[in-house]
């Protein structure tokens, strides 16, 4: 009944949501030093959509990452809502016929499959200052499982977007005035593959 009182999801996904209420104006305000100021909220609305489309508290991963794929492919506005979602399609994915043990490696091959598609679908190659330079060092290579040492690679490649003038998306219209500021979009990646890893 789609009426009823949302459940509660599942903890790992409260504490997203959790992340990205609270930190909704730092997200803004490095987009807005780099795009036009908007992906906080746009997270904020992916978030409680995700939530609101969640199973309830002892989903699946998998469900929990096909109600994410769908709120941030149908819910959000701006590039990073259906580019995230095709990260997240992927995700879901590889890990619906994945066992527990199989599931970093599966983790990591969903996500070398949405980086795949993003690049079909937005052009970007890392490099080019977008969520592609915290997602590509995570899993360089087939077969990379997502582990804490990805995160900690997918970290590293968030920091380092500070270095980069943008070639894609609205950062590219700034030039090297974004020197400095980290690319909102990476910065939030790193903060759903770690709750991944760590759930
Ligand atoms: P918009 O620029 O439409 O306002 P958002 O602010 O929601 O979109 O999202 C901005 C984020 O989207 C950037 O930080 C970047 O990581 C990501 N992004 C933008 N364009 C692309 C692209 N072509 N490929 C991959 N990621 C992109
Ligand atoms: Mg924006
Ligand atoms: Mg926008």
């Amino acid at each position: 009944d789609e009426s009823g009182p949302a459940a509660e999801p599942s903890p790992w996904l409260r504490a997203l949501a959790d992340h990205f209420d609270d930190h909704r104006a730092d997200y803004d305000d490095l987009d807005r030093r780099a795009g036009d100021g908007d992906f906080g909220a746009n997270m904020q609305v992916a978030f409680a959509s995700s939530v609101a489309r969640a199973a309830g508290p002892d989903a699946s991963l998998a469900d929990d990452l096909r109600s994410m794929a769908d709120a941030f492919g149908n819910d959000v506005g701006g590039s990073s809502g259906p580019l995230l979602g095709l990260v997240l399609t992927g995700l879901a994915e590889a890990v619906e016929d994945a066992g527990d043990d199989d599931l970093p490696a599966a983790v990591g091959e969903g996500l070398r499959a949405g980086m795949a598609s993003v690049t079909r679908a937005g052009g970007a190659e890392p490099g080019d200052r977008t969520f592609l330079d915290a997602l590509a060092p995570a899993v360089a290579e087939d077969g990379t499982p997502l582990d804490g040492a990805a995160v900690q690679r997918a970290a590293d490649g968030a920091a380092a977007t500070a270095d980069l003038v943008g070639k894609r998306g609205r950062s590219s219209y700034v030039g090297d005035k974004a020197i400095g500021v980290p690319d909102p979009g990476a910065v939030a990646l790193v903060q759903v593959l770690a709750a991944i890893v760590e759930r």
